[in-house]
């Protein structure tokens, strides 16, 4: 079985402990992760900041080439990133799943590789030349979920590089391999230090949030996970990025179409498991429509196959760790116990792995987790109202505010009501498509700063106003 390494100045470190890396959907043991010790992480946040010096004096052009040719070595080495992201995630190779993420790092890297932050002259006249320069930060320290975990180490690192920062990822420890192997080709490409991987536990993480050296952190995670690194990155005055948790609603308006909408709200919900950050979690139906679209929801999912992310039949995988499983299996129960009607799946799997059905929930309404809170798993609780005011005032009550979609027939409705959503994205007959082009962020407890485009590059720079 291998062992993996650091990989700090372009160089494989091994570290004194290792922890095993098991598959979910077996048990099987996939390698074994490094885990650093805290005199790992110091050398590589000084190495990193050794690198800065000179990565942000190369020439914004030469950045651009540099983030091509990253794109260039992941796409070539592809499909053995894929598999190895299904055997430690879980999710299946094809469909939504370990391709579509490589090939999503993919497309994000090549878009991020043509932004760029040019000049802005705010004034040139008798009164003088004023300019707005943007200058990169230093050290980045990005913190990833094990969801999507190459896609995300992507959407931190390339950004970062690409404005003239340098990088040190530290992985969630249920997901690190495939996170290695991304950073060891970007390494094949990229001058040593400019990338530098860090895995072991959480603690790793909380030293990074409190360095001095770094001048900022890009997290992706659990709201109460970015609540901590927010307070260990307050003495310090860091810059944060912060993607969090998200209870995404999704409203059907009187007079959709449910045969239209169905595919849609199911990949909505399930892509991933519904372990994904901007998933529909809730979803709110009229009463003129309730039993029809429960009706199309279910018979779409019993068509969909699950099973073991490395068999080319399955759509969907099992859930990445035991911990979700016990919070999906809990939160089904609970709302079962307070009158929900199953309408399909409901209780654990009886094989190997963690294997949990589709699930979809109905007759069920706030006061109880699977609505209030983050499931993160496939169970849908389907809630039915009788009228808008009604619905738009239980989709804003909620301490998330990641995304939202409006489902209907009528464009001029849909627009009046996703104009009413307190969320960073809202989706008009889709739920959670993202693109690289557009901004994408939380409100509220979601968390705050943006990804993606030319506003996600800014959040990697500083402002250098320059009175001419
Ligand atoms: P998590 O918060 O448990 O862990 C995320 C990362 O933080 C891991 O690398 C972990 O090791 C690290 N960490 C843990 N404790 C830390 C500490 N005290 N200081 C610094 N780092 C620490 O999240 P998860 O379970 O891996 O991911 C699931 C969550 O992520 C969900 O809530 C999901 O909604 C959210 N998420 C959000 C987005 C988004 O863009 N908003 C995207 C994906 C996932």
């Amino acid at each position: 079985m291998e062992s993996y390494t650091l990989i700090i100045n372009g160089r494989a470190v091994r570290t004194a402990a290792t922890a095993e890396v098991r598959n979910p959907a077996t048990g099987g043991i996939v390698g074994h992760m490094p885990l650093a010790s805290p005199a790992d992480l110091e050398l590589a946040i000084e190495v990193a900041a050794n690198a800065f010096h000179s990565w942000k004096s190369v020439p914004d052009a030469e950045r651009a080439e540099a983030c091509r040719r990253v794109a260039a070595v992941i796409e070539a080495n592809a499909e053995d990133l894929a598999r190895l992201l299904t055997l430690e995630q879980g999710k299946p190779l094809g469909g939504l799943g370990s391709r579509f993420e490589i090939g999503g790092a993919v497309a994000w890297t090549r878009h991020t590789a043509e932004l760029r932050l040019p000049v802005e002259v705010l004034q040139d006249g008798p009164d003088g030349r004023v300019e707005v320069h943007r200058k990169p930060l230093g050290v980045v320290a990005s913190i990833t979920p094990w969801n999507w975990p190459v896609m995300i180490a992507c959407w931190h690192i390339i950004p970062a590089i690409r404005t003239g920062n340098t990088v040190v990822i530290k992985p969630s420890p249920n997901t690190p391999l495939s996170t290695i192997r991304l950073v060891a080709l970007m390494n094949e490409v990229l001058p040593p230090g400019v990338v530098n991987v860090v895995a072991g536990t959480n603690e790793i993480g909380a030293l990074m949030t409190s360095d001095p050296r770094v001048a900022k952190v890009t997290f992706t995670g659990s709201t109460a996970t970015g609540r901590r690194v927010m307070a260990g990155a307050a003495e310090t005055l860091k810059r944060l990025t912060l993607e969090l948790g998200g209870n995404d609603a999704g409203i059907v308006l009187p007079g959709a179409d449910p045969k239209a909408i169905v595919e849609g709200l199911f990949w909505g919900a399930f892509i991933n498991n519904g372990q994904t950050c901007a998933a529909l979690k809730r979803l709110y139906v009229h009463d003129s429509l309730y039993e029809e679209v429960c009706r199309h929801l279910a018979a779409y999912a019993a068509n969909v196959p699950m099973g073991d992310g490395l068999d080319e039949t399955s759509a969907l995988g099992p859930l990445q760790n035991r911990m979700q499983f016990d919070i999906v299996s809990r939160y089904v129960e609970e709302a079962k116990a307070k009158g929900g009607r199953v309408l399909t799946g409901g209780q654990a799997v009886e094989r190997q792995g963690y294997f949990y059905p589709i699930t979809l929930v109905a007759d069920v309404d706030h006061g109880c987790d699977l609505v209030d809170k983050e499931q993160f798993g496939p169970a849908l609780p389907i809630i039915r109202y009788h009228d808008v005011e009604e619905v738009i005032r239980k989709a804003n009550d909620s301490p998330f505010g990641l995304g939202g979609s409006v489902w209907s027939a009528d464009p001029d409705q849909a627009r009046a009501v996703a104009a009413r959503l307190d969320c960073g994205s809202v989706w008009i007959n889709r739920h959670g498509a993202i693109q690289p082009n557009a901004p994408f962020g939380g409100v509220k407890q979601s968390g705050f700063g943006v990804e993606f485009a030319a506003d996600g590059l800014k959040e990697f720079t500083s402002v250098q106003t320059v009175f001419c």
